[in-house]
């Protein structure tokens, strides 16, 4: 099994549990690929990025379960948003059923006006009444951009600024005139229209790397191995199986059944040209783009933000999240830990380090007035450029399934197959799906994919009929 993220090792533990042994390499010193945690020279401990779960997410739950990470998921049920100003508007359930559950604090939200509420119930309704999909998409087989359905649903401006475009840009990594309809479409039905709880957000209470303890033990109870900073160069292939792979330093492994868990764009790497070539699985894989997330991390003299998180309105920054308060505690000196998050950050990629962080205290000591009289002790800022797949129009027909056309080579990732976005669920579902194709060609089928939350109340009334 090569590449110890998310999907490689929810694969790895699902079949060490079905009683197989696990060789698992992972090119660098720790396990959770981008969605890990490390320690800067300085000695502070950061994630790679902030990770955040949604309620609708069963598999990555399941997985957290498995692996004994579960109690270490902290679920919030009040969306707090900012506008440039500081104002604050909540959005959270009430005892409505669904679909209308959060129509009494959408009514209430102050950072919109009635007729962006209008227009956006009204696309809400579209939605939850066509149990996620919406005729005029059944129907569009090219693809349509998020914008364009939202323009076509007669959005107002403001309501695809501050509504649409904040909650899709996190979910899915993307400016909405790049998102394919249906990913953007999905997010709303599965989050905040067809179930209750599926809305809720999921924050880690320890550093990412502290969710990923339980997977090496799951693996070694098996007899298996998890083996760190063991990179691999590449698959050895005959006719149409792979006999071994050759590690960075020269050694050849070989195993019953592999499994590619790397991303879409070190796989190519990994197999020989002629066989890139020859199946358009491999090749077609150069089609998905990737979008970038810019983090910022933010240490300062003395506590500025009471909240554990907040979204921002029409700023660069999109998220700020009050890690001192995530993760329980306070720190030495009395100061605080903040960690900003930027999606489809394209326009901050070529911009100098010191410069993103001068622009992002400025929109903060608006939002956080008590940052005028703190002190920055410190500030990294973490760009990374190819974060996830962009679920961009047509995408989909490039990812492939987890059975690769190689007989023994089998493909995880969050951009393989499953349905859903480049997202840490995606991840898990992919690793799961992987382990199911793998028992099946054994000839000991079982089942790992945990089905998503059921509709509820008139949504489940509506989804039943469309
Ligand atoms: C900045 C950022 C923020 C994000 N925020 C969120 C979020 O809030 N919520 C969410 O759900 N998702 C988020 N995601 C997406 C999420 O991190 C990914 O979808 C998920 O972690 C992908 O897991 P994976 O196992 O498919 O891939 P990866 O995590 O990329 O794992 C691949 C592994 O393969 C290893 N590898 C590569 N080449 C080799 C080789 N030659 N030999 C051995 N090993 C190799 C890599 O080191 C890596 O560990 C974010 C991603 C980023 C980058």
């Amino acid at each position: 099994m090569i590449g110890g993220g998310l999907a490689g090792l929810s694969s790895a533990v699902a079949l060490a549990e079905a009683g197989y042994r696990i060789r698992l390499l992972e090119k660098r010193p720790h396990l959770g690929g981008r969605a890990a945690s490390y320690v800067l020279p300085g000695g502070e401990h950061i994630d790679n990025c902030q990770h955040v779960t949604l309620g609708c997410c069963t598999n990555l739950e399941d997985f957290y379960r498995r692996v004994g990470a579960a109690e270490k998921i902290r679920s919030y049920d009040r969306l707090l948003f900012a506008g440039p100003d500081g104002r604050r508007g909540v959005i959270k359930s009430s005892l409505l059923p669904p679909p209308l559950h959060m129509a009494p604090s959408f009514a209430r939200f102050p950072l919109l006006g009635w007729a962006d509420k209008r227009a956006i119930a009204r696309a809400l309704l579209t939605i939850a009444r066509s149990g996620g999909r919406p005729a005029d998409l059944s129907n569009d087989s090219g693809g349509i951009t998020m914008l364009a359905w939202l323009q076509r649903h007669r959005q107002t401006e403001r309501a695809i600024r501050r509504f649409w475009g904040v909650i899709l840009v996190s979910a899915l990594n993307e400016e909405l005139d790049r998102t394919d309809a249906r990913y953007g479409i999905d997010v709303f039905w599965k989050a905040f229209l067809s179930t209750r709880r599926g809305y809720r957000v999921g924050i880690p209470c320890v550093p990412l790397g502290e969710l990923y303890d339980g997977c090496r033990e799951a693996i070694e109870r098996r007899s298996g191995e998890v083996l760190l900073r063991a990179g691999v160069r590449g698959f050895l292939v005959t006719g149409n199986r792979v006999e071994g792979v050759e590690k960075d330093n020269g050694s050849v492994e070989a195993a019953d059944y592999y499994l590619a868990a790397v991303p879409q764009d070190v796989l190519p790497e990994l197999l020989p040209a002629h066989v890139v070539e020859r199946e358009a699985v491999f090749s077609n894989l150069r089609n998905l783009r990737t979008s970038p997330i810019t983090g910022v991390h933010l240490w300062f003299d003395r506590v500025v933000m009471d909240e554990p998180f907040l979204t921002l309105l029409d700023s660069t920054t999109q998220w700020i999240f009050n890690k001192t308060q995530l993760y329980g505690g306070v720190m030495e000196n009395g100061g605080q830990y903040l960690q900003l998050v930027i999606s489809a950050s394209y326009s901050l990629v070529p911009r100098p380090r010191q410069e993103i962080i001068a622009l992002c205290l400025d929109e903060l000591r608006e939002v956080l007035p008590a940052i005028r009289g703190a002190t920055l002790i410190k500030g990294t800022v973490v760009k990374e450029t190819s974060a996830t797949f962009s679920p961009a129009s047509g995408s989909e027909q490039w990812r492939p399934s987890q059975k690769s056309p190689l007989a023994n080579l089998f493909l995880a990732g969050d951009w393989t197959a499953t349905g859903w976005p480049s997202t840490m669920e995606g991840a898990v579902r992919s690793g799961y799906l992987a382990a199911e194709a793998i028992l099946s060609d054994a000839g000991a089928p079982q089942k790992f994919l945990r089905p998503g939350l059921s509709a509820e109340g008139l949504a489940r009334l509506w989804a039943r009929e469309s």
